[in-house]
């Protein structure tokens, strides 16, 4: 959900998107094994995002997590479900969970797991994404 739209913006409303993210990598061709990286070397950024953020609230706020995670709480309880240990998934972002800033946050995260991460796109859909750069 996010905030601070024009009126009547689709996007103010509660909802979810599906991404693709493509992570790039930028470095010299290594002589010893023909490779800039091994692609097997990125499962840590996949590692990251799927533990994060896929089937994840992102909020805005650690305050919107914890209301998410009692609205979640109180509709178990309504369907008398034993939710004493449920927790919805949510990531704090500490900004708008557009894809423009969940392309930053992942770069931020990629580029600590490798620093050759020279971009990070996030796909919307086929014609829109937010690319964050070097
Ligand atoms: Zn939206």
């Amino acid at each position: 959900m996010l905030t601070n739209l024009r009126a009547g913006h689709k996007c103010m409303n509660m909802h979810g998107h599906n991404y693709e993210v493509e992570v790039r990598l930028m470095g010299p061709v290594e002589t010893e094994t023909g490779m800039v990286f091994d692609y097997g070397d990125l499962k840590d950024v996949e590692e990251w995002i799927n533990t994060h953020l896929d089937h994840s609230h992102i909020s805005c706020t650690k305050e919107e997590s914890e209301i998410i995670q009692s609205c979640c709480l109180r509709i178990l309880k309504s369907r008398k479900d034993d939710s004493s240990e449920y927790t919805s998934k949510t990531y704090v972002l500490n900004k708008p969970a557009t894809a423009e800033n969940i392309a930053t946050e992942i770069y931020l995260q990629a580029k600590r797991l490798c620093s050759l991460v020279s971009s990070v796109m996030v796909r919307e859909t086929r014609d829109t994404w937010a690319v964050n750069l070097d």
